[in-house]
């Protein structure tokens, strides 16, 4: 899996409908470009979801990305510390069955879009 995250931070991008800003890492998306930037992120060949055996931590960076936030705010989403999900992302850490629930219900409409499945 190849995600260039580094390249993303600090990105600036325009919503074509709202005209809000979105900063990668410092904002979060409009609900227009939560639903736009999979696709863009895909089609810049900044994601690549080709790979079928994604770990689970690459999964969730995935996810993360694919949403536009930060470590501390996908954190904070599920409630959870920025640690404790960088630790997934490098497995470090197993997620517990309950936890995949939880970012199920956050980000199934990710997983959608990606077409990768936490199971
Ligand atoms: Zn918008």
């Amino acid at each position: 899996m190849r995600v260039d995250e580094n390249f993303l931070v600090g990105k600036k991008f325009v919503c074509s409908e709202c005209g809000k800003e979105f900063v990668y890492g410092e904002t979060e998306p409009c609900e227009h470009l939560k639903d736009k930037l999979p696709a863009e992120l895909i089609r810049a060949g900044i994601i690549k979801v080709a790979d079928n055996n994604l770990s689970i931590g690459e999964k969730i960076k995935l996810i993360r990305i694919a949403s536009g936030l930060s470590l501390e705010q996908f954190a904070r989403k599920i409630g959870v510390r920025r640690s404790t999900v960088y630790n997934w992302e490098n497995a470090k850490r197993n997620i517990r069955e309950s936890t995949k629930k939880v970012i199920k219900v956050y980000f199934g409409y990710i997983l959608d879009k990606l077409g990768i499945s936490l199971d």
